[in-house]
């Protein structure tokens, strides 16, 4: 387990030191902050688990770096116990209201100071662990499981996006849509875990010979959907060819040491205003054209 950092943001070193004691013997790592303009700072640089905030402190007050702190959404969610040496209900009611986690009335003893930084430490680390699951499933809810490309939910919603940017910005961009040519017959020869190692490999050769700004999914099947933004026809044929060529430069390597000859026939369309449901239906009757036409071939609808 890490070590969760403690902020001491408190004007008197007297206090500080006592506070930083008690806390250090607990395993806590400790930055401190003597008025309100460094606590924001340090709270920058450090990004602690927990602060323990002094009210009354030269230059900004412990109720104004608490403000800022919540209007701050990098630091928002950082809990914050603040230190008041009054006894009116007034001052909790404030610093609460301002969002702080909990609070300390000084003098404070050593084992209620503990409990509530524990607590607020806890509180954080229970934060900080929903924040990387809910990224990890974002990543995983637009991600095609075999391929590791987009899927198509998310390639569609890129596509609407990079649709109505490019309407409101006017600028043009392509779409591809690629089918492997006669992928039944590679299930038929490899089998089906060997026709997905087939699919995977063939993700990877798409995946670089596109530039930084394109985009690639899986539509289905063996069926892939490339968003070229700032791509006129011409640039979409370019960019279709060299996925072509890389998928046909060499044979695919499969599991039990042989290799197969693997081909893709690419359909390409420009969004001239187009809907998006328009500009898919293009680029694969362009797609059909290329099966046609002998398939390993671009066709430019
Ligand atoms: P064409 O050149 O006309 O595109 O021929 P094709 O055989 O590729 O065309 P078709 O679309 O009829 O066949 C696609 C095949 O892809 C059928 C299906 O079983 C297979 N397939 C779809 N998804 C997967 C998958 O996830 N893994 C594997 N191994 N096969 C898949
Ligand atoms: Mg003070
Ligand atoms: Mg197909
Ligand atoms: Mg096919």
């Amino acid at each position: 387990m890490t070590v969760a950092t403690v902020l001491i943001a408190e004007d008197s070193l007297v206090v500080r030191t006592v506070l930083r004691r008690h806390l250090e013997t607990q395993g806590y790592a400790i930055v401190e902050a003597d008025d309100g303009h460094s606590a924001l700072e340090a709270c920058r640089e450090t990004r602690p688990d927990v602060v323990l905030l002094d009210i009354e402190m030269p230059g900004l007050d412990g109720y104004q770096v608490l403000a800022q702190m919540k209007a701050d959404p990098d630091l928002s969610e950082v809990p914050v116990v603040f230190l008041t040496g009054h006894t009116g209900a007034d001052d909790l009611v404030e610093g609460l209201r301002l969002g702080a986690h909990d609070y300390l009335r000084k003098p404070f003893e050593a084992s209620e100071l503990i409990a509530r930084v524990s607590a607020a430490a806890r509180v954080k680390a229970l934060q900080d662990e929903l924040r990387r699951r809910n990224a990890e499933l974002a990543v995983v809810s637009r991600t095609d499981a075999l391929t590791g490309l987009f899927n198509r939910r998310h390639i569609e919603e890129r596509l609407h996006e990079v649709a109505g940017a490019a309407r409101r910005h006017d600028f043009v961009f392509g779409v591809v849509m690629l089918d492997i040519d006669h992928f039944k017959a590679v299930n038929d020869t490899v089998g089906h875990a060997g026709g997905d190692a087939v699919l995977r490999e063939f993700a990877a050769r798409t995946q670089n010979a596109l530039r930084e700004e394109d985009i690639a999914g899986r539509w289905g099947g063996e069926e892939f959907l490339l968003i070229l933004p700032h791509t006129d026809l011409d640039g979409a044929a370019t960019l279709g060819e060299r996925v072509r060529a890389a998928v046909a430069a060499s044979p695919f390597a499969l599991d039990d040491g042989g290799a197969l000859e693997v081909t893709v026939s690419c359909g390409c369309a420009v969004g001239d205003g187009f809907e998006p449901e328009e500009l898919v239906k293009r680029a694969d009757v362009a797609l059909y054209e290329a099966k046609e036409g002998g398939r390993n071939r671009v066709v430019t609808g």
